[in-house]
């Protein structure tokens, strides 16, 4: 790396591009946020969702200290409050984004990633790989254009890759030709999407919290617009398909799973719940025609008719972004294989315990290139925001060649 302070490229201004921009801003590096869309763009997208972690855990004091300082009066949401996601956005991620506008580049999109003069495979996990530069392909409205740095943080997230509905993980028959009619993100069926879903008969696929609160979500409208009808199919043999926790601390989180359980085993809803059971096909029929669905499940297959589908199947992270670079990948979780050990080993099933992985767990092979926040985990869907920010203290620390700096601790 170079002597002097590096130079950083950071991807992405979600909630740990903005926090990582604004550490190096605290230490006085140059640095450059890329970001293809807009602030906080893949937590806009599910800006009507409630996040279940309050404020005070997706906030920092150094992020808070800066913005009150320039945004004098600037009122945060209480420390215990839950809020929206997009209500984060507006009152913690766009005023970090304002602080730090000079730095950052919006609608522009990182293409891929290399060394100068240098291939993948050219000197194996070697540190002499430092001494060249990173070399980024980029996209602007305009044109594409090269961009160099030293240090790549990689902050780009999973919410815009998703998984396919269909078994074992690849696309069902049909699926393809059907992707653009199937919603695979978190829709606003009680604000904006209603209409689309009212007196409809949806299929949902899954069983994380994203498909929860889908199906949650399609409980109640069917209160009021009474021929909804949710079939809910999951790949789990659970019959409460939720996972939940001993006195959850985290008591939004708990509302959804305890919600969802009670639908996935009542009868007298407008939710009919099929544990252990897969797509094996999807027919899209036409506009206004919905779906033909094979189901299969260990006692039978069958064919449903559908107005939608939701397929709250999962996310996974971009890593062609950086195939000319030398990562190595879990090949289970698509985490790098350092950060995929790190979890394995703290053995902890709720998110909220994770925590202390350690700064070795970000070192890649390939020097100076560190994966951040939610991408860092890559298919595993347990990254909370807190995790992130140790993740910025830890890389920082690892950069600095300094173990003890920690500028959320005030030690620099
Ligand atoms: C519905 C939902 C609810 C969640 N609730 C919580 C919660 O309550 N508490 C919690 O701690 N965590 C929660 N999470 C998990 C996690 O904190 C969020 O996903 C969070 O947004 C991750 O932040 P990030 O900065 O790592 O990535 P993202 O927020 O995904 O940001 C990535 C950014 O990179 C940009 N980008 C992507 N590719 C490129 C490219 N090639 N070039 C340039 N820019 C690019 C994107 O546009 C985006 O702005 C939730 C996640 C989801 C999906």
């Amino acid at each position: 790396m170079a002597k002097s302070a590096p130079r950083l490229a950071i991807l992405g201004a979600g909630p740990i591009g903005l926090e990582a921009g604004l550490y190096a801003k605290t230490l006085g590096w140059p640095f450059t946020i890329f970001e293809r869309g807009r602030i906080g763009e893949h937590m806009l997208r599910w800006g009507h969702v409630r996040l279940f972690s309050p404020f005070g855990m997706n906030a920092t004091l150094l992020g808070k200290q800066a913005i009150g300082k320039q945004k004098l009066g600037h009122e945060f949401p209480a420390d215990d409050a839950c809020v929206l996601g997009r209500e984060h956005v507006a009152a913690y991620l766009n005023p970090l984004g304002e602080l730090l506008k000079e730095n950052l580049v919006g609608e522009t999109q990182v293409l891929k990633i290399s060394r100068q003069d240098l291939l993948k495979n050219d000197e194996p996990g070697d540190l002499k790989r430092a001494r060249n530069p990173f070399r980024l392909l980029v996209r602007d409205k305009q044109r594409e254009r090269i961009e160099t740095a030293d240090v790549v943080l990689d902050c780009t997230g999973v919410y815009a890759q998703h998984r396919w509905a269909g078994a074992g993980g690849m696309p069902a028959p049909g699926e393809l030709s059907a992707e653009t009619h199937i919603a695979y993100q978190l829709e606003d069926i009680l604000g904006e999407r209603k209409g689309h879903y009212a007196n409809r008969t949806i299929l949902v696929v899954g069983a994380g919290f994203s498909a929860a609160t889908t199906v949650c979500n399609l409980a109640e409208i069917s209160l009021e617009h009474q021929t909804t009808w949710v079939i809910w199919v999951a790949r789990t043999s659970q019959t409460t398909p939720l996972r939940r926790f001993a006195n959850d601390p985290l008591k939004e989180r708990d509302r959804f799973a305890s919600r969802a359980n009670s639908l996935a085993t009542r009868t007298d809803d407008n939710v009919e719940y099929s544990p252990a059971t897969v797509v094996d096909a999807i027919e899209y029929l036409g506009q206004d025609k919905g779906f033909k669905v094979t189901l299969r499940s260990p006692l039978k297959t069958r064919v449903v008719e559908v107005d939608r589908i939701i397929a709250n199947v999962g996310y996974s992270p971009d890593t062609n972004l950086y195939r000319e670079l030398q990562v190595r990948e879990c090949p289970a979780s698509l985490a790098s294989q350092k950060m995929a050990d790190a979890v394995a080993l703290a053995k902890v099933s709720d998110p909220l315990r994770m925590s202390g992985l350690g700064a070795e767990a970000l070192r890649n092979p390939e020097p100076n290139f560190y994966i951040l926040g939610a991408k860092s985990l890559g298919r595993n869907s347990n990254f909370l925001l807190r995790l992130g920010f140790e993740q910025i203290r830890d890389a920082f620390a690892l950069m600095a060649g300094n173990p003890n700096l920690d500028l959320y601790a005030g030690k620099k």
